[in-house]
């Protein structure tokens, strides 16, 4: 059994700074969730990597945090019930879920936008060697994440070799159409810094993405998003055990950008745990924060109408400091 992770609030010892004063100061306080557009499915933990910087904690280890099929049908339930334009899968590595395919059909089915969180290595898997052109011919969207287009920069966040794999995955769906321009093949890249800073200007690394992707290994993609790391789970233990803990915090918090706010995923999005526990995003749902109603209740899939949860105030803590910092942090890259 897994051992719930310590957050940012249990571990530093000054009180300070706190997160809703900091959105308070701003005048951006308090964080409320206007009306959900995207339902984000944590299909479970298992994965076929164990990165360093993994907010998940997943990996192989993970069969025994799966969702249920019940939960899956739920969510589906849950889709028509709201008014989401997007089902966003996620995990772990949600491909190796044995309802991946299903839930996925049955979304596009029903005219949702389909995006695949995907950690490429996974495709090169045989069990997985049909999945670039049956999500080709979904249409489904493959947000894959890259660290870098340095190999030494990838494989020293997610193992020797990541990199010359990831790059082979890639070709792969670049030869089933994803990442050639086309709205229904399109492959956006995920990066993270590989150590205890801050992600860069997600424009103008796009550029340099691209040029050297293009250049040196022939790959294609359409667009390129820039994540801080959140201090939880793995990359939490690395700051600790790196003595990087405290900086980063510091720096997170010194490069609070209040222009990130109006676009930080949870006032948009609900998140689905694997055992379908409603949160206000995948970050909270790692450290265990589910999201509260107006009533100060927690929320569960199959049960939750979507509109009645517009206006609730966000769950916040520390660890929100990486989603305001710098350019801002989401699922969907830079927030400002
Ligand atoms: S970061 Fe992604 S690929 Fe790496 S262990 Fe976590 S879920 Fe798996
Ligand atoms: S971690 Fe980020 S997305 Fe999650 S509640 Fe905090 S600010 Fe919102």
């Amino acid at each position: 059994m897994r051992v719930a992770r310590a957050r940012l609030d249990e571990v530093l010892v000054d009180p300070s700074p706190d997160f809703d004063a900091a959105l308070d100061r701003a005048g951006r306080g308090p964080l409320r969730a206007g009306l959900a557009e995207v339902l984000q499915v944590n299909l479970g933990r298992l994965c076929n990597m164990t990165c360093r910087h993994c907010h998940v904690d997943a990996g192989p280890d993970g069969h025994d945090q799966m969702m249920s099929a019940e939960t899956v049908e739920a969510c589906l339930a849950l889709l028509d019930r709201g008014a989401f334009h997007t089902l966003d899968v996620t995990g772990g590595a949600p491909e190796l879920h044995p309802r991946f395919t299903y839930l996925v059909e049955q979304a596009a089915a029903r005219g949702r936008h389909v995006i695949d969180r995907c950690n490429l290595t996974v495709l090169l898997l045989p069990r997985c060697r049909d999945l670039p052109a049956w999500l080709a011919s979904l249409g489904v969207e493959v947000v894959a994440s890259l660290p870098h287009y340095r190999p030494r920069n990838t494989d020293a966040q997610r193992g020797e070799g990541t990199f010359k794999r990831s790059i082979e995955a890639l070709r792969l769906l670049n030869a089933v159409g994803y990442g050639s321009g086309d709205p229904r093949r399109r492959l956006t890249l995920m990066s993270n810094p590989a150590g205890a800073f801050l992600g860069g200007a997600q424009y103008a690394l796009e550029r340099e993405w691209r040029a050297s992707l293009e250049k040196e290994h022939g790959v294609r993609f359409d667009r390129l998003l820039v994540l801080n790391n959140m201090p939880i789970a793995r990359f939490f233990d690395w700051l600790v055990a790196s003595g990087n803990l405290e900086a980063y915090v510091r720096r997170l918090v010194t490069a609070f950008n209040p222009a990130a706010v109006q676009g930080l995923m949870c006032k948009t999005t609900l998140s689905v745990g694997w055992d379908g526990t409603l949160y206000d995003c995948d970050f909270n749902q790692m450290l265990e924060l589910p999201l509260r109603t107006a009533d100060g209740a927690g929320a569960r899939v199959a049960t939750v109408d979507p509109v009645a949860l517009s206006g609730r105030r966000i769950v916040t803590a520390r660890h929100c400091f990486g989603c305001t910092a710098g350019c801002g942090s989401s699922c969907g890259g830079a927030t400002s």
